[in-house]
C-alpha cells in the first residue's frame, strides 16, 4: 500500500495536508482532487478511541486542582495524537471528483479539447 502517495503521479502528500484535509485535498504534483480512504481513517479513529480509553483509565487520580478533568483531557489528547499518527502513517489515497464550482466551470481549458 503506498502510503500518503497520489495515485495518479505518486507524488507524497504532506503530512499536514492528510491529517488537517482526509476528505478533500488537492495533490501538489497533478492538482488532482485526493481523499484518505475510508479504511485508513476507520482504522486511525478505531485506535485513536482505544488510545483514548486507555489514557482514561491510566490516567493520575484525580485528585489535583483539576479534577475530573484531568481524564477527560488525557483521554482527548490521546485520541488526538494517537489516530492522526495512525493517518500520518497508513494514509491510503484515492483520487475524487474536483467538487462543482459553478464559478470556474467555464475554464479554458475545457474549449481546447476540440482542437
Ligand atoms: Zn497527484
Amino acid at each position: 500500500m503506498a502510503i500518503r502517495k497520489c495515485p495518479a503521479c505518486l507524488t507524497t502528500a504532506p503530512m499536514g495536508a492528510v491529517v488537517a484535509f482526509t476528505n478533500d485535498f488537492v495533490c501538489a504534483g497533478c492538482g488532482q482532487h485526493l481523499e484518505v480512504s475510508e479504511a485508513s481513517r476507520v482504522l486511525a479513529a478505531a485506535i485513536g478511541i482505544a488510545a483514548g480509553y486507555l489514557a482514561v483509565s491510566t490516567a493520575p487520580p484525580a485528585y489535583s486542582t483539576l479534577g475530573w478533568a484531568v481524564p477527560v483531557l488525557f483521554g482527548l489528547l490521546a485520541y488526538g495524537c494517537v489516530s492522526a499518527l495512525i493517518l500520518m502513517a497508513s494514509a491510503d489515497l484515492r483520487l475524487i471528483p474536483a467538487p462543482t464550482q459553478p464559478s470556474v466551470a467555464e475554464t479554458p481549458a475545457a474549449h481546447g479539447a476540440h482542437h
